[in-house]
This record gives structure tokens, C-alpha cells and sequence, in this order.
């Protein structure tokens, strides 16, 4: 099977545990509080006195473990869990994690989330030199590369592994006698560690997984460094010292739960000063505010509070459709936003409503949120868009991998009003969104990647130099500056 990119993907979810009695389980529920991140499979890898064994299927994490049994025989102290997003490779049960590799020496559970750069590459050498792969997915890589070190520990091979990959990744490995845990050295996705009362160490890509298992967050997984936790307790260690925080942008405006913090920021405030700074940037004169139900409503209320227009329920989601966003055609799409969203027709008919969602991509959701607004009689309806237009895509895990289906990659704003239909579109600027996020890094964009807005990609693009630079238009006039 050819090594495949899939485009327009969402992100993946892992979860770690060390130390606790009934380690899967704790693992279910932190896998469950990161659903978000990935719908497309889930698994789960045990640890019973230095035994793994694991379970993994397609689809939602409840329908995964729907039989109790596939949960009650991962027994054990240690485990580690995955919800999967497809950013590189095909759906199939191959390339769904936790992989569990059986050694002559031992077995390895791997987990990730991210996207790596280098990939083709790395897989190409691999093979050339007698490597050979279960799944199509990049994750696989990291275990060929650490089985070739010759590293004398198990750490130092994994150190040596980790600095041959490129781009966007959190691991988390699980091993006989320990659990390890590595973010690249830009920190582009989030993974923080936490403790529960009787001395477990759980660690999650979101913290909104620690709280739901009722660990106290004891620390981020911070760029370049690699953890330890074993029986003798937790080690933090660098595999390399050069390093410079782009934490996803992407995850604060529309990925991670309102929950969760990441580095330190609450993601609700962080979005909500969004919509704050989107009021201050683009005001219009309307009767109500109303948010794109679920991860627009942050900026909605932030936007509604700057502006001292009311917020209305103008909108309503029906819970049991799957997201939109996945579908894999445009029909699909626009089909899946009908049955997913209504417009309120009691709230906005004859109002001026101001529509505030935090993204546009293809711009599908707000055409046809603007229409249905429209036919429930709403008067005006102005798109406020609490992040900046998306124009380049995404190698680090986002799997936004093509700029043909970005609107805004060749559509001016006022194109894409007219596509959408509103009567005003606005969208937060770059230095809006930095300012609303907060972050203090030391780096450039405070520590954020900015690379979806700007094409300022904190890394070289490697193995997608070449299809990156294909995708912009030929004519002298018409190139965007990357
Ligand atoms: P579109 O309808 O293609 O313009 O997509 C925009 C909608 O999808 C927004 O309402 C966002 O909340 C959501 N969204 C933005 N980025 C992503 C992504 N990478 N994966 C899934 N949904 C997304």
C-alpha cells in the first residue's frame, strides 16, 4: 500500500498512566474527555506486570469498548490510549493506536499526535534498508528508527529516535517497566502531566483529561523534552536543547475543549478575549450576538460583553450528528450542516444578528448558517470570525494539507462575503489573535504558530517542500508570498 496523505483532517488524543490499579479504565475515561480530538478509531494498551496487551476498533471510544469484556481483560498498573484523527495514512485498523510491537526482547506500546514532516523520507530509508510496515500511518516510524539505534537504554535509543524526526509530534510509549512521554521541539501540540491522589502519574494532551480523572496538574510536557515514569517515580530529560515554542494556534481558536488550559491559558478566557478584540477591531450596530454552537460560543459571549449587544440563543445544535466538518464531499457537507444546525426562528426573525463562529475554511458552515439565519427571517446577518482567514495549510497534525480548499487561500474578503452571503464579514487580525491568546513565550508570535495565517511555518516543510510550493498560482502577479 503507497504511504498516503489524507487532507483535511483533525487532530488525535492520547492519554498515559502509571501507577494505579485499574489503569485502563482511568485510561477510558481520559480517552473520553479527548473524543473531541478524534472520532475515527481508539485504543487502548495495558500493562499488567510487565504484559501488554491491548484493544483498539474503529470508531467512537463507546463503540470500541461497547462489550465490557474488552475493557476488563486490560488488566494492570500502566496503560496508554489513543483517539485517532487520521492526519497521515488511511482508516483502516491498522493504523489504529496504541501499536503494540512484539519484540524478541520485549514489547513497546506507541501512541501519537501530530504529523511528521519527514516521513516519506524517513520511511523510504527504512524500507531500503530492510524495514518493513503493518499501517500507512507515520507513527510507525519512530519505533524502526528507535530498534535501529544503538543506544545502550531504552531511553537513550528513544532520545536518538526522536531527533531524526521532524514536525509536530507527542509520544507517548509504554514499555514493560516504564511509561515515556516526548513533544517536538516546538511544542506544536499539547501534553501536560498530571498526579492523582494516590500517587498515579496520567498524562494527556489535554488537561481537561487530568481533571476528568481527578488528577492534579503537576506540569507541561515542555518542547524538546522527554519523560520518564516508572515505579521509582518521574524524570524529565531533553533530547535536544534547541527548541522554540509554536504551540498550534488552531488549538486555542477551535481544537482543544474550553476546559482544558494549555500553557498555563485557559482556553474559554483565551477565546473569549478573541471575541473581545473582534468587537474592539471589526463593531457593527445589531439587535443580538449569536455563537456557532459548540466552539464559537466563548468568542459569542466575549463579542456580546465588548460590545454590550445581548447574547441570544439564536442557534441550536442537535447533539447526536456527527461533525460536519469530516464529511468527504461537499454535498455530504452541506447536507451535514442542515440536520446538525437550526436557527431559532422565535429569536431572530426580524433581527440584525450578528454571527460570530471561529473559523471559515471552505466557508460551507457559514454559507449555510447565513442562509439559515435568513430563512428563520433574520433582517441582517454580519460574520464576525474570531480568528484570522486561514491561507495556508497545516503539516504539524492539523492536516490542513492543501491550499485549494482553503477559501480564504484565494478568495479577498469581500469574495468570500458575497460566497457566504452576509452582509458584513469580518476577521480577528493576526496581532488581535496573539494579544487575545496571551501567551509570554520568548518566541516569535509569543510562542505561537501563526503558520495558517501567515505561511511563517516555524520549521523547514521537508518531504511537503515541493507540493507546498506547486500549490501557489503560477503568474508572477498572482504568487503569495510564503
Ligand atoms: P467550513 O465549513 O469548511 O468553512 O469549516 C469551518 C467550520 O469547521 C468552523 O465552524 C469550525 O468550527 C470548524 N473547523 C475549523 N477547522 C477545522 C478542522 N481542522 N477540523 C474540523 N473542523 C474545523
Amino acid at each position: 500500500m503507497p504511504y498516503e496523505v489524507k487532507s483535511l483532517n483533525e487532530e488525535c488524543g492520547v492519554f498515559g498512566i502509571w501507577g494505579h490499579p485499574d489503569a485502563a479504565s482511568v485510561t477510558y475515561f481520559g480517552l473520553h474527555s479527548l473524543q473531541h480530538r478524534g472520532q475515527e478509531g481508539s485504543g487502548i494498551v495495558s500493562n499488567q506486570k510487565g504484559q501488554l496487551k491491548g484493544h483498539r476498533g474503529l470508531g467512537l471510544l463507546s463503540e470500541v469498548f461497547r462489550a465490557e469484556k474488552c475493557l476488563a481483560r486490560l488488566t494492570g498498573s500502566g496503560a496508554i490510549g489513543h483517539v485517532r484523527y487520521a492526519t497521515a495514512g488511511n482508516g483502516s485498523i491498522d493504523n489504529i493506536q496504541p501499536f503494540l510491537f512484539n519484540f524478541y526482547d520485549g514489547q513497546v506500546a506507541l501512541a501519537h499526535n501530530g504529523n511528521l514532516t519527514n516521513a516519506k523520507t524517513l520511511r523510504r530509508e527504512l524500507e531500503e534498508s530492510g524495514a518493513i510496515f503493518h499501517s500507512t500511518s507515520d507513527s510507525e516510524i519512530l519505533m524502526h528508527l528507535l530498534r535501529k539505534s544503538q543506544g545502550s537504554t531504552f531511553l537513550d535509543q528513544l532520545k536518538e529516535a526522536l531527533c531524526q524526526v521532524r514536525g509536530g509530534f507527542a509520544y507517548l510509549l509504554m514499555t514493560s517497566d516504564g511509561l515515556y512521554a516526548a513533544l517536538d521541539p516546538n511544542g506544536f501540540r499539547p501534553l501536560s502531566i498530571g498526579q492523582m491522589k494516590n500517587g498515579a502519574y496520567v498524562i494527556a494532551s489535554e488537561t481537561c483529561a487530568l481533571d476528568v480523572v481527578g488528577a492534579d496538574f503537576v506540569q507541561d510536557v515542555k518542547p524538546g523534552e522527554i519523560v520518564r515514569i516508572n515505579d521509582q517515580g518521574l524524570f524529565v530529560d531533553q533530547f535536544t536543547t534547541t527548541t522554540q515554542l509554536a504551540i498550534c494556534s488552531m488549538e486555542y481558536i477551535y481544537f482543544a475543549r474550553p476546559d482544558s488550559n494549555i500553557a498555563g491559558i485557559n482556553v474559554h478566557t483565551a477565546r473569549k478575549n478573541m471575541g473581545r478584540r473582534l468587537a474592539q477591531e471589526s463593531p457593527i450596530a445589531a439587535d443580538m450576538v449569536v455563537g456557532v454552537p459548540n466552539s464559537s460560543l466563548s468568542a459569542a459571549s466575549g463579542f456580546a460583553e465588548e460590545s454590550g449587544i445581548p447574547y441570544e440563543m439564536g442557534l441550536v445544535k442537535n447533539q447526536y450528528i456527527a461533525r460536519t466538518f469530516i464529511q468527504p464531499t461537499q454535498e455530504l457537507r452541506e447536507q451535514g450542516v442542515r440536520m446538525k444546525l437550526s436557527a431559532v426562528r422565535g429569536v431572530v426573525c426580524g433581527k440584525r444578528v450578528i454571527m460570530v463562529d471561529d473559523s471559515i475554511v471552505r466557508g460551507t458552515t457559514s454559507r449555510r448558517i447565513v442562509q439559515l439565519l435568513k430563512e428563520a427571517g433574520a433582517k441582517e446577518v454580519h460574520v464576525r470570525i474570531s480568528s484570522p482567514p486561514l491561507k495556508y495549510p497545516c503539516f504539524y497534525g492539523i492536516d490542513i494539507q492543501t491550499r485549494k480548499e482553503l477559501i480564504a487561500a484565494s478568495h479577498s474578503v469581500e469574495e468570500i462575503r458575497q460566497m457566504i452571503g452576509a452582509d458584513s464579514l469580518s476577521f480577528l487580525s493576526a496581532e488581535g489573535l496573539i494579544a487575545a491568546i496571551g501567551l509570554k513565550a520568548d518566541a516569535p508570535y509569543s510562542g505561537l504558530c501563526m503558520a495558517y495565517f501567515n505561511g511563517d511555518y516555524p520549521t523547514p516543510l521537508y518531504d511537503y517542500q515541493e507540493e507546498y510550493a506547486a500549490s501557489f498560482p503560477q503568474t508572477e502577479g498572482d504568487k503569495v508570498n510564503g
